[in-house]
């Protein structure tokens, strides 16, 4: 408890208000600001957390108290979140003092805060030689530093958080306990005296013993080594970006063939210097969550190739714990920092379970002795068609809350998909979207899944009563939620997930055109949708539209394997045997052709496929390394100087269907007519742009709505969700887009438990 003299003076206008504040608003410093605002106007009352809110009393002249909410919701710390003031007046207690007083356990959900960048004020601090924290890789305040990562259970007190081991030194206690001070109530406060320490451990058996371990890590970056750092949410794996060796000698320790890596580099300046920076990737580059941003590598771009090869775009990302800032200073050179972990396994954030798993990468180990509670691998957005929109939502972004626009009457779970897995829960208007769990196919994933489930019900005390899954039978999630005893399921398709993902992500609840386009997904019909038309609100949903279904010859292979589908789209034209260079890699073309014409293969509407199929057909990519790479690099052929486009036909069989393999015949005459690659790739995504356009105009010609929502992890398409906007705006509609939830299958839990709110007040 801390008291300061402020008194009031008598008078008759004495009132006094008993205030709450709803929002993100504990464990950003709010208190010490309610304190200060209460002191600067000299009003008394306290102020303590209360679950979820910080409730204020407050007493003083009535003009002042007017004053005083203003500020509570005008000028809040940089971190806050306001979402709402309560306001009752009741009778004056005259008080002497304002006082902050300790938290208040109650059963009621609570806040818990996402990890923040390291502010200026503490960055000023680890770089002044004369600051007690000089060189010092905690650093932390009130205003920056770990939370999510750390905390174990509310409320979000210290012996609440990995940091209870570490007791506080007298002069972090006196920050801690001065109202005044940036640290009052900075729960991982810490200085080299009393807080976590670094070490860095050398796995190879002769390595020269450490001594500082930062300037010794640096040294080790620079002779080309490969070194596993500690991060606030899991291990990285570092190397020079800018050296092709040291990369490649990454590359094939981590057995990952292509998928691009993020790079690191220590400021705005520096990224500026390697891409093309617009003011939206300046925003989200600065965002105090420190995202990995894509964006267009500069001609002269010094990183290697092997960074992201067969890549125009390089994901980068400024340093945001001190320990980043200080190891970047040290090398002076871009590093490469990317997930700790073997292709496709979940990160390591476990000391011993890293170097175990670490051993066979790395060179050495960077690490020190604050444990990490839960994996948060970093969060990834782009800028796409004049706004930013999220790709992977996790470190720095979870577990902030979404308002649901339509509220549970009952607790909901959301397990998910499969691919890019998330868990969601909700109570009343508020949904929590957990960290990015991956691949639930690898077990490693599929325990951190049931940990996050576990995790996330705890520190927000949501006890689900009902659980929303995807139609897949067989997906894990799908078998997890039907396993659990005493609560009411609620199978959600997967293309309405998608869209009510989106209207959440919009605070919206009418009825939309919904075009879902993505690589899968279980229709209602048992066949594997992605190319889908729907009309749908948050509660029900109808399919009014799709792309043409074709064959799918080997589920995962044609996924794989995107020369599958240029194969299945030659047959379907009645030229299986075409004398396409493809044909000739392909030594089994005919098995794939038979294959897709049998009853054997299954069938799919995919927007992801028929990307597939243009891509391979023109040469981009017969075979993916990673989930969506063929269509990836076929974006980034487009010639933006072509302006033509492809024309998909549209015809009615009760469903509208979008004739996909027009535009692939088109690319095909192309192709025979020495047309280059850049514009057919322009070209074929112009025209299923169109195609998108087209169709919403004749499902609002049948009386259909007048919004589309624009959803599926098609839709980070650049080049195509740029001309969809354009042209459906330019039609008459509203259109939806996605921002802050990812269009992706990371969405699909919150679209789910968003539907099954709905779905539940029926
Ligand atoms: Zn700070
Ligand atoms: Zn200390
Ligand atoms: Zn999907």
């Amino acid at each position: 408890m801390t008291e300061t003299g402020t008194t009031v003076e008598d008078g008759s206008n004495t009132r006094r208000h008993r205030i709450y504040v709803r929002g993100t608003v504990q464990g950003v410093g709010f208190r010490p600001f309610v304190h200060q605002a209460a002191a600067d106007l000299g009003l008394v009352g306290w102020v303590r957390n209360e679950g979820s809110s910080v409730a204020i009393e407050v007493e003083g002249p009535g003009e002042r108290l007017a004053d005083f909410r203003n500020a509570l919701e005008g000028s809040p710390p940089p971190l806050a979140e306001v979402l709402e003031v309560l306001v009752t007046p009741i009778e004056p207690v005259g008080e002497t003092v304002f006082q902050v007083l300790a938290s208040e356990r109650r059963d009621e959900p609570v806040q818990v805060a996402s990890d923040i960048a390291t502010c200026a004020d503490c960055l000023a601090e680890v770089l002044d030689p004369d600051d007690r924290r000089h060189g010092y890789a905690f650093t932390n305040c009130t205003n920056c530093g770990p939370r999510f990562t750390i905390v174990d259970q509310v409320p979000y007190d210290r012996t609440n958080t990995t940091m209870s081991a570490f007791t506080m030194c007298e002069a972090c206690r006196a920050e801690y306990e001065d109202t005044s001070n940036r640290r009052f109530h900075a729960q991982p406060t810490c200085c080299p005296d009393c807080g976590p320490s670094l070490t860095l451990t050398d796995l190879s058996p002769d390595g020269p013993p450490p001594n500082d371990p930062i300037d010794r890590a640096a040294a080790r970056l620079l002779d080309g080594e490969v070194l596993a750092v500690k991060g606030l949410g899991g291990y990285h794996l570092a190397v020079l970006a800018d050296s092709e060796s040291a990369v490649e000698r990454l590359r094939s320790r981590k057995h990952r063939e292509d998928k691009p890596f993020a790079v690191m580099v220590p400021d705005l300046d520096a990224a500026q210097g390697l891409c093309e920076v617009d003011a939206i990737g300046e925003d989200l580059l600065t965002d105090p969550a420190r995202p990995i941003v894509l964006l267009r590598r500069r001609p002269d771009c010094p990183i290697a190739d092997a960074v992201g090869p067969h890549t125009t775009e390089v994901g980068l990302m400024l340093p945001y714990t001190p320990l980043h800032h200080l190891l970047l200073r040290a090398v002076g050179r871009p590093l490469v920092l990317t997930s700790g972990n073997a292709s496709d396994e979940p990160i390591a954030y476990r000391d011993d379970d890293a170097r175990r798993r670490l051993a066979g990468i790395a060179d050495a180990i960077l690490s020190h002795d604050r444990p990490i509670r839960i994996r948060t691998d970093d969060s990834v957005v782009r800028s796409v068609a004049g706004q930013p929109m999220a790709i992977r939502r996790s470190r720095g972004f979870v577990p902030d809350s979404l308002r649901l626009p339509v509220p549970t009457r009952r607790p909901v779970l959301g397990v998910g998909a499969e691919l890019k897995s998330t868990v969601a829960l909700a109570d009343g208007d508020r949904a929590v979207v957990s960290h990015h769990i991956g691949d639930l196919r690898h077990l490693e994933t599929h325990g951190s899944f049931l940990e996050a489930i576990e995790h996330l019900g705890r520190l927000f005390q949501i006890e689900p009563q009902v659980v929303a899954h995807d139609l897949h039978p067989d997906y894990l999630s799908t078998a997890h939620a039907t396993g659990i005893e005493g609560v009411d399921l609620v199978g959600v398709q997967h293309h309405h997930a998608h869209v009510a993902a989106c209207l959440v992500d919009n605070g919206r609840t009418d009825e939309v055109i919904g075009v879902a386009f993505d690589g899968t997904g279980h229709g209602t019909d048992g066949t594997s949708w992605g190319g889908e038309f729907l009309v749908a609100d948050l509660a029900a949903s109808t399919r009014r539209g799709h792309l043409e279904v074709l064959p799918l010859p080997g589920g995962d292979a044609a996924m794989r394997e995107p020369w599958r589908m240029a194969a299945v789209h030659l047959a379907h034209l009645g030229d299986p045997m075409a004398e396409t260079p493809l044909r000739g890699r392909q030594p089994s073309w005919d098995d794939v052709v038979a294959l897709a014409g049998s009853d054997l293969a299954g069938r799919t509407s995919s927007a992801g496929r028929l990307f597939d199929a243009v891509a391979a057909l023109v040469g981009v990519r017969d075979v993916a390394n990673y989930e969506g790479q063929a269509a990836i690099e076929f974006e980034q052929r487009v010639d933006p100087s072509e302006t033509g486009a492809y024309r998909a036909g549209l015809f009615d069989d009760g469903t509208l269907v979008v004739r996909g393999s027009d535009l692939f015949a088109a690319a095909l005459d192309d192709l025979r007519t020495g047309i280059d690659v850049g514009r057919i790739a322009a070209r074929f995504h112009h025209g299923l742009a169109d195609a998108v356009v087209e169709t919403c105009d004749r499902i609002r010609a049948d009386g259909g709505p007048e919004v589309v929502a624009l959803t599926g992890g098609v839709f980070l398409n650049r080049v195509l969700l740029t001309r969809a906007v354009e042209g459906l705006e330019g039609c008459g509609f509203e259109v939806l887009r996605h921002r802050e939830i990812p269009p992706n299958d990371g969405g699909i839990s919150l679209g789910q438990v968003a539907v099954a709110a709905a779905f539940d007040r029926r």
